[in-house]
């Protein structure tokens, strides 16, 4: 057992973890995968906005940095635009300090982009998205349209409310949900349409408050109705009671070999959670089609032997990364695109072998890597991602204090206090929020009532629903065999004993 250096904790590294630490050519870990991952946590804001303006065009924008930050912000527009070259800010590699507090001088200092967006249309106040289309507070999405108030949905249409949740239209308030159609406060469903407060159904339709049912339709309470009762009940708007459900030891569709919970289509996936099309990986939180991976955050299209990423996209034989896409053999670098090999470097586009964003010949670059490798190998830092902190982000601000508490750090987050007498009042937080119009034409069109809570508080008790992201050490409630899972109390079951008495 190793001892964690951050919390002193003890955690193991297995004979495959040390393979894979030999075929990244990193030192092994210091701190535990709990450790790890907040600190790479810590780098992303997804959901903290600011008012200000673009440091380069002046026009009001919104962004992640407030106006005083002391961060150089552009807009997309901007960013991605010729008027600016990462390369005016390269620096030479200095031998007698250490590597991160060189980056993160270089960071203040290279303009960063007000929001990470990649080809969003008429969406305002979305945050790393691609092809979105007309949404709203949409966080972590991939070609949705018309949807609002999401956190990591993918390809849905007519959404509001979702986090977790894949392929669907028409949804309110689903939690890791795939292919659903028309239905309200779905947890751990799929390929269902118009339920409604069920829990762990497949291939269901018109079900209301039912659970662990397979190619039902019209049932309340788990027992089949007449259409007649079941549009008597719809009628009557009673939702959202359920019955206790039989729990399995983890949620997994058609995956061998993997533990976490929210696994799909994956093989040989330990420690992983809310993973798609994964393999041969390790400590995956909200990733898809990894293969030969360790310890990424938000990473998706294909990412191949790769080690410590967060918000990427493509990256293949890379380590240490945030925020970069579609590219290959980068180590410490943050929102580069098209690139590869280039070390400790912010911003480059289509560049190869950059070091602290200063361009070198390819032979210069391997033998400067490999001497300030060294150089972080003596002074503890190679192998460890950006220190907390290294974003500017403060940490109440960032994804980490979702699923880390830090104590005497428990901040509110941003909001505008001026009372106004139009705006609903959180029954929760008591802070007034906002209800756009495109919501409340999603809430006539699906006959809901408009929500009591604020959207924050909405996202605070899906995550809540999502369930811990920790694994436990415990037995089937029924046959008693050992069993790995991230429920910490109530009965579980393995699954043949869940298989047993569902079907
Ligand atoms: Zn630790
Ligand atoms: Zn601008
Ligand atoms: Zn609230
Ligand atoms: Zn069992």
């Amino acid at each position: 057992m190793n001892k964690c250096q951050n919390c002193q904790n003890s955690f193991e590294i297995t004979k495959q973890d040390k393979k894979y630490y030999q075929s990244f050519k990193v030192p092994e870990p210091t701190w535990c995968p709990n450790c790890r991952n907040q600190r790479r946590l810590s780098m992303r804001n997804e959901r903290t906005f600011y008012e200000r303006t673009c440091d380069c065009c002046q026009k009001k924008i919104i962004a992640y940095y407030p106006a005083d930050a002391g961060q150089v912000v552009y807009c997309p527009e901007c960013w991605y635009s010729d008027k600016w070259t990462p390369f005016d800010y390269g620096r030479n590699f200095d031998f007698s300090r250490e590597f991160f507090p060189q980056f993160k001088e270089m960071y203040k200092r290279v303009p960063t982009l007000s929001l990470d967006i990649v080809n969003c249309e008429n969406s305002n106040y979305v945050s790393y998205c691609g092809d979105d289309k007309s949404c709203y507070f949409d966080i972590a999405g991939e070609a949705n349209e018309n949807c609002l108030y999401g956190k990591f949905i993918k390809f849905c249409k007519d959404c509001v409310d979702n986090s977790f949740t894949y392929n669907s239209e028409l949804c309110y308030e689903c939690v890791n949900c795939h292919n659903c159609y028309g239905s309200t406060w779905l947890d751990r469903c799929s390929d269902c349409d118009h339920c409604h407060s069920c829990f762990d159904l497949k291939g269901c339709s018109h079900c209301i408050n039912c659970s662990n049912l397979r190619n039902k339709k019209y049932c309340i309470n788990n027992k089949e109705v007449s259409k007649d009762e079941f549009n008597k009940k719809i009628g009557s708007g009673c939702h959202h009671i359920r019955l206790k459900p039989i729990v399995k030891s983890s949620y997994q569709t058609n995956s061998e070999n993997c533990t976490g919970n929210d696994i799909t289509n994956s093989k040989n996936c330990p420690d992983c959670f809310d993973v798609v099309n994964c393999e041969n990986s390790k400590w995956l939180w909200d990733v898809l089609d990894a293969k030969d991976c360790y310890d990424l955050n938000f990473s998706l299209y294909k990412p191949e032997h790769s080690l410590e990423l967060i918000s990427t996209l493509n990256m293949v034989e890379s380590k240490f990364c945030n925020a970069s896409h579609y590219c290959h053999h980068m180590e410490y670098c943050d929102k580069c695109n098209n690139s590869h090999d280039c070390f400790g470097s912010i911003g480059i586009m289509k560049g190869e072998y950059v070091i602290l964003n200063k361009k070198y010949s390819e032979s210069e670059y391997s033998t400067l890597k490999d001497k300030i490798i060294k150089h972080m190998i003596r002074t503890g830092e190679y192998g460890q991602f950006f220190p907390q902190g290294t974003s500017g982000f403060k940490y109440h601000e960032t994804v980490a204090s979702e699923y880390y508490f830090e104590s005497g750090h428990h901040h509110a987050r941003h909001h505008d206090t001026r009372l106004q007498d139009s705006l609903p009042v959180c029954q929760d937080c008591k802070r007034q929020f906002k209800i756009i119009s495109q919501e409340k034409e999603f809430y006539n069109r699906l006959d809901l009532p408009e929500p009591k809570l604020c959207p924050e508080c909405r996202h605070k008790n899906r995550n809540l629903r999502a369930g811990e992201r920790n694994l436990y050490d415990r037995k089937c409630a029924d046959c008693g065999i050992k069993l790995i899972t991230p429920y910490p109390k109530g009965q579980i079951y393995c699954d043949g004993c869940y298989n047993k008495k569902i079907y």
